[in-house]
């Protein structure tokens, strides 16, 4: 994935080197939480919220995924994008089928581990030192 940092106003141009149409991008409000962007594009292309359809324009079903810590046991729940986890599980690579899943879910969805074990296998915390001379 292209990571960009962009400012309020500015812009970020998508080209089709191909055809040659362009989709502007602008950043028009950044807000707490939520920015603003405003889309200019060819009216061949559609421009969907990313939970949508592309098809219905309606609300992507989820697949509510359920498991088990390997480390805590504790159980969780995650709900997943459906379309993507059934592609997932019919063996594409898991970044190409969700995306847009955080490096926790995706985590929990291969080995089980849940959020807080997988963010304690990233503790840069003190390590321990052993004293080989004893
Ligand atoms: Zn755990």
């Amino acid at each position: 994935m292209l990571v960009l940092t962009r400012k309020e106003d500015e812009v970020v141009r998508l080209a089709d080197k191909g055809s040659g149409q362009v989709i502007w991008v602008r950043v028009l409000e950044i807000r707490q939480e939520t920015i603003k962007l405003g889309f200019d594009a060819p009216d061949n292309i559609g421009i969907l919220r990313g939970e949508l359809s592309e098809d219905t324009g309606q609300k992507l079903p989820k697949a509510v995924v359920n498991g088990s810590c390997p480390k805590c046991k504790e159980a969780w729940t995650v709900e997943v994008p459906r379309h993507g986890f059934i592609q997932w599980k019919g063996g594409a690579l898991i970044q190409k089928a969700l995306p847009n899943i955080s490096l926790s879910v995706r985590e929990m969805l291969i080995s089980g581990t849940c959020e807080s074990c997988f963010d304690k296998m990233f503790d840069c915390g003190p390590e321990e030192v052993s004293d080989a001379s004893a």
